[in-house]
């Protein structure tokens, strides 16, 4: 008999995990492991917000464990000490019971017992030598999902990887949805991509024949000693974590309405909040697999219930997030390399003055200092909002996509490692590849909030001005000011550079850079790694 140890990492459900059903099917003794590393956490791309998310989720597991074993039907019908399941699904359960493992006596009695599951502070070498020792019994075998993270948690892999052959112990990694490891050409990825989220099944483990392992007395002292502790939740981050807030956003986004006017809202700052899914961080931690969404929506859109424009939009987002993922996983390098080498040579400035005011949302251009506050405050921002705050910390202000990269990781609930990367380095147009996207953030305040009402809000100082001038205050007159009781540079600062000034030199320098040969060959390099062929053509 030995121990299958199920790691979970940035895949925290029970459901639609391939990992925790092969683990369950060996019929061998099960535990579930969630480690809080503080090599990891100490990365300057995790906040506090992230880790109240991943202590939201791991409180959810903890009280839903699933029963492993054959059902009884004596202990069915047994008239008291069953735990009911909405005790299970509100949590009601000691955290001590919940990490134990201690299933109620009638359960254990007919058989079935929880699935121990525990949640430690712990790098992974300390939790697997203190699993290794305490268990009492050997480990037999890791499941995991493959994790498509930072270089921190890829050396962390390399290492247990050679860690648990030492010791003979079998580690099972189960590919992440449709990424594939190491994968250098685009052939048939979307065949593919379709073939794992159409054709596959969503793997449902099969609990019946699994069998919970008795933690011993030792490894729940330690793991006691090792707890998590509650992280302080910031008050204005909404979302909460856990697979059953991830189900209920997508509920009410495809069948409860709220995805009506998803493409009318998808660019505009405040619309977007309740029109777009919000399903980001659900996806980036692992409450909901991609597939479940996929499945989801292709179930509903028989149904109608979305507009077949939205439903398309939201569809081809979906395919996006993990051909987005995928390009991290065959590059990584670009967590802190420009993935376009023929950029090495670029010039950026290193103002701190500029980049703390950007990161404040206290450059003097509304608009941006309104997305940036409301990211900071609450953790979410439309794609088109984060787009324009990169290119004006980009673009506008010269500054090294390097040096936004933590602040927005930090900030961003669903900081997602392979969408971030890609993503900042797209915007911040140093592929090479990609169109050039200068954003003029008083243009996107005419056209996305119109009314200045996204600004009210986040730059309360501005209320006292009418569009135009809450979205331009140095059009102000002098006169102007006196009307509106406003002072200009007092009350609000001055932009930190000239706009149409500093948006035309950025034209020059990004359009003169594409056209440089070393950036133009590796153009190529680029295209034939992460490009499919047939997009490769129209390109
Ligand atoms: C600089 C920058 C950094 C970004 N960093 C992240 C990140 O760390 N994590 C993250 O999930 N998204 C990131 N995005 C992509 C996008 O902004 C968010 O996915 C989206 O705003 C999340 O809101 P939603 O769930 O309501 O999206 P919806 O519009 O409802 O889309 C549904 C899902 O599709 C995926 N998706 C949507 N847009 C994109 C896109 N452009 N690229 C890849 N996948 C997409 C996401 O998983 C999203 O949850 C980033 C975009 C930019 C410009």
């Amino acid at each position: 008999m030995k121990l299958q140890v199920v790691w979970f990492k940035r895949d925290l459900r029970w459901e639609d995990h391939a990992p925790l059903a092969a683990a369950v099917a060996t019929g061998q003794p099960v535990v579930a492991l969630l480690l809080h590393e503080p090599s990891l956490w100490a990365q300057p791309v995790y906040s506090n917000r992230h880790a109240c998310f991943e202590y939201e989720s791991a409180a959810e597991l903890a009280g839903t464990r699933p029963l492993l074993g054959e059902l009884d039907i004596r202990a069915v019908n047994a008239p008291e000490g069953r735990e009911t399941s909405n005790d299970a699904a509100e949590g009601r359960e000691t955290s001590n019971d919940a990490a134990a493992g201690r299933g109620t006596s009638n359960d254990a009695a007919a058989g079935r017992n929880h699935l121990p599951f525990f949640y430690v502070a712990a790098e992974a070498t300390e939790a697997f030598e203190a699993l290794e020792a305490f268990a009492g019994i050997p480990i037999g075998a890791v499941y995991s999902h493959q994790e498509i993270g930072i270089e921190t948690s890829f050396a962390r892999d390399r290492h247990m990887k050679k860690w648990f052959k030492k010791r003979g112990i079998t580690w099972h990694e189960s590919p992440y949805g449709s990424v594939r490891r190491g994968l250098k050409r685009r052939d048939d990825w979307n065949a593919h991509w379709n073939e794992v989220m159409f054709k596959e099944p969503l793997v449902q483990a099969d609990w019946a024949l699994g069998q919970a392992w008795k933690p011993s007395p030792p490894w729940i002292d330690w793991a006691q000693a090792h707890q998590v502790e509650r992280p302080a939740r910031e008050a204005g981050v909404a979302q909460t974590g856990g697979a059953a807030w991830g189900h209920r956003y997508l509920r009410s986004f495809v069948a409860g309405g709220r995805g009506r006017g998803y493409m009318a809202h998808i660019s505009k700052p405040e619309g977007a909040r309740n029109h777009c899914s919000r399903l980001s961080p659900y996806l980036a931690w692992g409450n909901l697999s991609l597939k479940q969404v996929v499945r989801n929506l292709a179930e509903t859109r028989s149904g109608e219930l979305l507009a077949m424009r939205d439903a398309r939009a939201f569809a081809s987002r979906l395919r996006w997030r993990e051909h987005f993922i995928q390009k991290f996983e065959s590059e990584p390098r670009m967590e802190f390399e420009h993935v376009n080498r023929g950029y090495n040579q670029q010039t950026f400035s290193t103002s701190s003055a500029h980049l703390n005011a950007w990161k404040l949302g206290q450059t003097g251009v509304p608009m941006v200092d309104a997305c940036m506050r409301s990211l900071n405050e609450t953790g979410y921002l439309n794609f088109r909002m984060r787009a324009m705050l990169v290119s004006f910390g980009c673009h506008a202000l010269n500054l090294n996509w390097k040096d936004l990269s933590a602040h927005l990781a930090q900030q961003f609930l669903d900081f997602e490692p392979g969408i971030h990367y890609p993503q900042l380095q797209m915007q911040a147009a140093v592929t090479g590849v990609n169109t050039v996207r200068i954003y003029n953030p008083v243009k996107q305040a005419e056209e996305q909030d119109p009314h200045g009402t996204f600004i009210e809000r986040w730059v309360s100082e501005l209320a006292p001005l009418p569009m135009p001038f809450r979205a331009a205050p140095w059009m102000l007159t002098e006169i102007d000011c006196v009307g509106y009781g406003f002072q200009f540079g007092t009350d609000y600062p001055a932009p930190l550079v000239d706009l149409t000034t500093a948006l035309r030199e950025a034209r020059i320098r990004l359009y003169g850079a594409k056209k440089r040969p070393e950036v133009r060959a590796e153009k190529n390099r680029i295209l034939e790694m992460h490009v499919a062929p047939q997009r490769k053509k129209r390109g």
